[in-house]
């Protein structure tokens, strides 16, 4: 714990990746670690870790990186941050994100711009790019992120880390700060494919703060490490290795599938045909849960209040005008507008249609498969500044993970390479709902 506070100060000036550092309590915790008896201690005791800010945390301040939420203390921890204190771990601080999760660049944020410490021009990706940058640069060993549409793999893929993206219902959401509540997941971020099923086993369980989590099994993921591959099956869908990716993501994806092959897996090419219209599907749903999830942030309950409101309908108003950035009054604009009676059922309906139809592309391709694997993102990390003003083309980042998100299964994106400019490339690995393990097991055996 004092070397990841030694390293924060050290690196974060540059990096950007803490919103808010949690030292006295951290090194009075670990202090008191020290009693715990040997046979007491799990895999995980005693090692620090940052958690993104859209998980609420106890007397820490928790903004989601937006200024609505400025000054909110929150009186409870959310379930994850409970398990991670029961597995003996040590929250450092809490980790800076686009406002609400929403956006692939970091440049979002409402407090700072997190960049990707392989090259400070460069984007970590997002949303969760300070998780992603902090464990990248050795500031913590491993972070918390949340995934919706790509939000833990992307910047995982950006970052050259381990994140994964677990099925949805394996992790309590109790806590997380909801942006789309049928697509929302936390996650794991880690250095090591091995560190990264230990923290999943930690957090993963049915909890009865959140009914949406699944009363399954848990397993010890971490058994599934350096498990053999042979004979497993990999499908390889041609949508995510075609046009609009660049050709050094290609290949670096194709020498992968080589390592894999030499270890007795064998792979096709497969087909989601659906894929193209996921990015749509995804835009629609997310924004329209996130337009109602939203609406709870009023000035009323939370966080920041604008001053110079005369009545309670001009309160709302000015607070939500002064504390919400343009990305997400965008999503709040796009959303309602497809909840709105005129246009539900050509937005909001057909989306949800066409999400079953994406869910039954997977659930067709695993019926022959054991996994899918694909590239993380379509290219390295672009520039800072460099698709600021074009959402399209940032939207576009997440057209290999969001796909993931809509059919529910879970999906990792494992460090495949380095692109020419020294930037790394992702590899994504997407497994059946609720088989984590066999992710894990190919994971392994790539790494
Ligand atoms: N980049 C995507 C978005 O802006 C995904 C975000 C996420 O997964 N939280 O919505």
């Amino acid at each position: 714990t004092e070397h990841a506070f030694e390293q924060i100060e050290a690196v974060d000036a540059e990096v950007q990746a803490f919103l808010v550092l949690n030292k006295e309590n951290a090194l009075k915790q670990a202090d008191e670690l020290e009693t715990t008896p040997f046979e007491e201690r799990g895999p995980l005791f005693g090692l620090p870790i940052g958690v993104k800010d859209n998980i609420v945390t106890e007397g820490i301040e928790t903004t989601a990186s937006s200024k609505i939420l400025e000054g909110f203390n929150p009186i409870y921890d959310a379930t994850v941050v409970r398990k991670l204190r029961e597995a003996g771990m040590i929250t450092v601080g809490k980790i800076n994100m686009d406002e609400f999760a929403m956006g692939s660049s970091n440049e979002n944020s409402a407090y700072k711009k997190t960049k990707n410490p392989w090259n400070l021009a460069h984007v970590p990706g997002g949303s969760s790019g300070g998780s992603a940058a902090a464990v990248a640069a050795g500031e913590v060993p491993f972070a918390l992120g949340s995934d919706t549409g790509g939000s833990i793999r992307q910047p995982a893929a950006f970052c050259g880390v381990v994140g994964m993206k677990p099925t949805y219902g394996r992790v309590s959401r109790f806590g997380l700060i909801a942006f789309a509540s049928s697509l929302d997941q936390i996650g794991p971020i880690t250095r090591t494919v091995e560190d990264n099923a230990l923290l999943l086993e930690a957090i993963s369980g049915v909890d009865e703060m959140d009914s949406t989590s699944a009363n399954v099994e848990v397993p010890k993921f971490s058994e599934a490490i350096g498990k053999s591959i042979k004979g497993l099956r990999i499908g390889v869908p041609k949508e995510y290795m075609g046009e609009g990716v660049s050709e050094e993501v290609r290949a670096s994806v194709l020498e992968a599938l080589k390592v894999l092959e030499a270890q007795g897996a064998v792979w096709e090419e497969v087909s989601l045909p659906h894929s193209e219209y996921a990015l749509a599907t995804y835009y629609l749903l997310s924004s329209s849960e996130a337009s109602s999830n939203l609406a709870r942030f009023d000035g009323i309950r939370y966080g920041y209040r604008a001053e110079e409101a005369k009545n309670l309908l001009e309160l709302y108003k000015m607070t939500r005008a002064q504390g919400f950035g343009d990305e997400v009054k965008r999503r709040i604009m796009l959303g309602t507008y497809s909840l709105s009676a005129g246009s539900y059922d050509a937005y909001y309906l057909k989306a949800q249609k066409v999400r079953t139809l994406i869910k039954q592309d997977f659930e067709n391709v695993f019926e022959n498969y054991d996994v899918i694997v694909g590239p993380t993102t379509p290219t390295p990390a672009f520039k800072v500044g460099e698709n600021v003003d074009d959402p399209l083309t940032m939207y576009a980042n997440d057209i290999l993970t969001i796909p993931v998100n809509l059919a529910g299964v879970p999906g990792i994106s494992i460090p495949c390479g380095f692109a020419a400019d020294g930037l790394p490339l992702g590899l994504q690995i997407i497994g059946k709902h609720f088989d984590e393990a066999t992710i894990y097991q190919v994971a392994s055996a790539y790494e």
